[in-house]
């Protein structure tokens, strides 16, 4: 069986034909596993047809590359292809390959990511391509890397992952899961206008899991709505406590991930317990990152549209991150930008002149487009000078404090949360 767009082997075809030159003792073989960056997208942009044609030129590629005795080429799925080599001269071929695809693919904005894994014969052949593909997402969000080795690091990562997937639905349940809340200070009077809800993790056995490892996880594996949620309910019924109890409190921004809006129906589930615990619209603030990898654009738009007629405001998170950034100010409408830490870390602003063009010029921009602009990762008492001094709206960070319990910010008892349920999408 071949696959029926380029002529490479199907994955289960090359399982078997890769096994058998493995067991017969061939020594010196390299697995390489191939993955094109952005191909989602760049079929939104091109078409189906255009992206058909370079998956061909990418087969006929490696088929001339990774030709002769005990080389086979692979497309397991969409644009993942894999190969069986001599592992002398791998890494030759690897970079070969991606200097004639940078031309081929002159104007597009695909790279082609390569993960390198020297299988053994005792090795199930799974588990090798596995490792191969491993080492390849590795690399993803690491631009100027093209190809990667696996090594044993890797595993400690994958075994991470496998827990916090494992895990999650009861670490959600049994309250391991907290959401701890970060002041913003509007710079008009210095006083907090808003606050940051911000996703804890402390596990029984692994203690503090970062959300720099968990949140990436849980999005690779498209379960980050489930914690997107449970933080929205979390959030709502925080919000009718006080209000309850008539103890001050401002409005919390929430953030989404982009995938929320294909893996369920959001938009329903915020406004379900808005209702359901009388909360205004103004009180939620809904935050999405800037980075894009191929999400589904056109639902993603609607939804931000929909959110805002409803009376939500949508703010963009981490601005600048990324290099997207001003292509997603073009095509969708928020209400404020959030300035990416990297603005002030990056640059000494009291001595760099062009770090101040840089900020100044994007900061009207937002003004240009109706946006109100927040500058995150605030440290010091000169960048809170310069920030006012230059007209930002609102600013987060260390200075002001770091994320903690609500009432910490705001004084008013603790609220001890008896009883958690497993994240049940109600669109389910
Ligand atoms: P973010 O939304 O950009 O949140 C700001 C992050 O910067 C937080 O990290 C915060 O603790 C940190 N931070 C704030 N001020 C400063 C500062 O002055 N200096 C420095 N160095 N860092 C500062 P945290 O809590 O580790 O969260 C990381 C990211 O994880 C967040 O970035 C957000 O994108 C994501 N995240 C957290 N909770 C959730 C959640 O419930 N759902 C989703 N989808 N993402 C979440
Ligand atoms: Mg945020
Ligand atoms: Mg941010």
């Amino acid at each position: 069986m071949y696959d029926i767009l380029t002529g490479l082997l199907t994955r289960s075809e090359f399982h078997e034909e890769a096994r058998k030159i493995i067991l017969s003792g061939e020594n010196g073989l390299a697995l390489v596993w191939f993955n094109l960056d952005n191909f989602k997208m760049f079929n939104n942009r091109f078409g189906f047809d255009t992206g058909d044609e370079v998956l061909k030129q990418i087969s006929d590629v490696l088929s001339n590359v990774f030709s002769g005795e005990n080389n086979l080429v692979a497309r397991f799925s969409d644009d993942n292809f894999v190969v069986l080599t001599d592992w002398l001269v791998v890494e030759l071929k690897v970079d070969t390959i991606q200097t004639f695809l940078s031309t081929l693919l002159e104007n597009a904005i695909l790279r082609l990511r390569a993960g390198i894994y020297f299988p053994s014969d005792y090795e199930d052949i799974r588990a090798s391509c596995d490792k191969a593909k491993i080492a390849c997402d590795s690399i993803r969000k690491n631009h100027s890397v093209k190809s990667c080795m696996f090594h044993d690091g890797m595993k400690k990562e994958l075994a991470l992952q496998q827990y916090i997937l494992d895990n999650l639905d009861n670490a959600i349940k049994n309250g391991n899961i907290k959401i701890l809340y970060q002041p913003i200070m509007a710079l008009s009077n210095m006083k907090i206008c808003d606050t940051e809800a911000l996703a804890r993790w402390n596990d029984p056995e692994l203690g503090l899991i970062s959300p720099g490892e968990f949140i990436p996880t849980l999005e690779k594996y498209r379960e980050i709505h489930k914690l997107d949620i449970y933080a929205m309910r979390n959030v709502c019924e925080d919000l009718k406590f006080r209000a309850e109890n008539n103890i001050p409190v401002y409005p919390v921004s929430i953030n989404l991930s982009r995938l929320d809006f294909e893996l369920c129906d959001i938009i329903n589930e915020i406004e379900f317990s808005v209702e359901l615990n009388k909360i205004s619209r103004k009180m939620l603030k809904i935050e999405i990152t800037e980075s894009t990898n191929g999400e589904d654009l056109d639902v993603l738009n609607l939804g931000i549209e929909k959110l805002r007629t409803l009376g939500y405001e949508v703010w963009l998170d981490d601005f600048g991150a990324g290099y997207s950034s001003l292509n997603v100010l073009k095509d969708y409408n928020f209400d404020v930008i959030k300035f990416d830490m990297k603005f002030l870390h990056n640059f000494d602003i009291a001595k760099s002149e062009k770090a101040k063009y840089i900020i100044t010029s994007n900061l009207s921009m937002a003004r240009l487009m109706g946006m109100q602009a927040l500058a995150e990762g605030v440290e010091t008492f000169e960048q809170l000078v310069y920030l006012k001094s230059i007209g930002f709206d609102k600013a987060q960070g260390y200075y002001f404090g770091k994320p903690m319990e609500l009432e910490k910010i705001f004084g008013g008892p603790t609220w001890t949360r008896t009883k958690n349920h497993p994240v049940m999408s109600r669109g389910l």
